[in-house]
């Protein structure tokens, strides 16, 4: 499923080339699909590649929308120099910008563009509900340290990714880091929402 995701799946062309035009091209040995013992579809590991996690995916089409999603974060680990993934709002735009633009959201959009603008005045639910999950799974959420400003942290799993059946814990630690995600997410949402790059629109 993932070589033909590679091969065929528009949107991960495009992100693809968008990554080669903006000198960090992306083999296929950047890929990989193994088991993952946490809750993600996958992850994007600055360095290392992008995982699909094979045991959490089902169908062809869950897998283009992870590797669209991953990719999303891999192009804005090249293209934003002083990207820190440990920084929340940092990692919330991304994960804005991905659940937006890998698909994940289709039917909500659907809805959305036919019905009113009622979603889009309010913020898309769906999207922004996919990327505090995604920003709650930062350990820098679960265990709150002073993000640096630089970015250099040696934090192996920089987005692993929520599927959507997350299991959540109801401790007041993760209470509380899901407040801090949620506040992340909506103090970037505006600027992070309608940047659709490389899309001229959402795709
Ligand atoms: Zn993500």
């Amino acid at each position: 499923m993932l070589a033909r995701c590679l091969r065929w799946n528009p949107t991960v062309r495009f992100l693809r080339e968008s990554l080669e035009r903006a000198g960090c091209p992306v083999g296929d040995e950047f890929f990989a699909a193994r088991r993952c013992d946490e809750q993600a579809g996958g992850g994007f590991m600055p360095g290392e590649g992008v995982v699909v996690c094979a045991n959490h995916v089902a169908s062809q089409d869950e897998v283009n929308v992870v590797v669209a999603h991953e990719l999303v974060h891999a192009l804005d680990h090249c293209r934003a120099a002083n990207l820190a993934w440990p920084d929340l709002q940092h990692h919330a735009c991304s994960e804005i910008r991905a659940a937006n633009l890998s698909g994940a959201c289709h039917m909500h959009r659907e809805f959305a563009t036919r019905g009113s603008d009622f979603a889009f005045r309010n913020g898309h639910p769906c999207v922004r509900r996919k990327a505090q999950l995604s920003v709650a799974m930062n350990p820098f959420c679960t265990q709150p340290t002073p993000a640096t400003a630089d970015g250099s942290s040696s934090n192996s799993n920089a987005s692993g990714d929520s599927s959507s059946s997350s299991s959540s814990s109801s401790s007041s630690s993760s209470t509380a880091c899901m407040a801090r995600a949620r506040g992340a997410v909506d103090a970037v949402w505006d600027v992070c929402y309608r940047d659709t790059t490389p899309f001229d629109r959402i795709p």
